[in-house]
């Protein structure tokens, strides 16, 4: 690799995340309350490195404590997705995770005529917690998919960065669906990404979860799938298994048979889950900051790890879910030429080393 391009990829690190870190504080989201991750912590760490390990694909702990190896990127762009949020460099996963994301768009667009799908958060190159938005997206088998359909142009990177999200809820009435918003194939969306086996969980806000309950008339049989979470109104969060042979991978819980439609979707329409915290005597601890010891042993490796060549050397091929465990990182994507080189994206294909 050419000394210039190392320098881009070094720079790009502290870029990265003094960018996120600045973005935050400036946008006063969630994390704006945060505390700037201390240096040395897992998120400070696992949010500075650019690119992911070379190697096989390995999801190394749980959601929400891992990380993983052999990461593959999600092309920004395919025939039935665009990527969002580029700056964020988080369009990394498992390509088990990636290919059922090509799938999915191309299924939604032949079966419901759902026009594609816009990706949002996958994981970080190498996994880990991140400083802002999410508990889980550790090990590269989540994944955010908005519940606004692709527009029919390709997003400039600048419209991906600042695209407004769409709430389903109504403004004035308490955690209820907006049925002005709120459409038959969206209820069609979020079945079709249930219905594959290796999809475990799919969350959504309680309101959206209500609606499917009171509405949907087909198959309920995967209705279950579908997890009542705070947030998740302007977008549905899937889950995927462990894929199989994935040693080091902790499972959840597989979820409760029936529909979910029953009493553990009622206790989101009580108060308990809005209460504000009961005052203390003490103002409460701030939690300890997470750090890498805290996480499964062979991520401390992870982090020290070799980098696949590029972003776009570890850009997912296609390759069949089959093998996608094992795969090694593939080549260009011929879209990935397309994207104005205005964001993390390499401007030529670097040699493999
Ligand atoms: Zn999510």
């Amino acid at each position: 690799m050419a000394f210039g391009l190392v320098q881009a990829f070094r720079t790009f690190g502290k870029l990265t995340l003094a960018g996120a870190i600045g973005a935050s504080f400036a946008a006063g989201d969630v994390g704006a309350q945060q505390k700037q991750p201390s240096p040395g912590s897992a998120k400070a760490l696992f949010g500075a490195v650019a690119l992911p390990t070379q190697g096989s694909a390995r999801p190394i702990g749980f959601y929400a404590k891992g990380c993983m190896t052999g990461a593959a990127a999600l092309p920004s762009d395919g025939p039935t997705w665009q990527a969002m949020r580029l700056s964020r460099n988080r369009r990394w996963g498992n390509p088990a995770m990636i290919s059922l994301l090509e799938k999915f768009s191309q299924d939604a667009n032949d079966k419901i005529g759902w026009p594609g799908i816009l990706v949002g958060d996958i994981a970080q190159p190498r996994g880990g917690p991140m400083f802002n938005g999410h508990a889980s997206h550790q090990i590269g088998l989540d994944a955010d998919v908005w519940l606004t359909p692709m527009p029919s142009h390709r997003m400039s990177y600048e419209e991906r960065e600042t695209l407004p999200f769409t709430t389903m809820m109504q403004k004035d009435k308490f955690l209820t669906v907006d049925p002005k918003v709120w459409t038959e194939q969206r209820a069609e969306l979020l079945m079709l990404a249930a219905s594959y086996p290796q999809v475990e969980r799919i969350f959504v806000n309680p309101a959206i979860k209500k609606k499917m309950c009171d509405t949907w008339t087909g198959d309920r049989t995967n209705l279950g799938k579908l997890r009542p979470e705070y947030g998740h109104d302007s977008h549905f969060h899937i889950r995927i298994k462990c894929p199989p042979g994935a040693a080091g991978c902790k499972p959840q819980a597989p979820v409760a048979a029936g529909d979910g439609c029953d009493k553990s979707l009622a206790w989101w329409f009580t108060k308990e889950p809005w209460a504000p915290p009961k005052p203390s005597p003490k103002p409460p601890k701030p939690p300890r900051e997470v750090m890498v010891s805290d996480l499964p042993k062979a991520c401390a490796g992870v982090l020290d790890a070799p980098a696949a060549a590029a972003t776009i050397a570890g850009t997912y091929d296609g390759a069949p879910a089959a093998n996608a465990l094992t795969a090694a990182p593939a080549a260009l994507p011929a879209s990935e030429d397309l994207l104005p080189v205005t964001g993390p994206v390499p401007p030529e294909k670097p040699a493999m080393p």
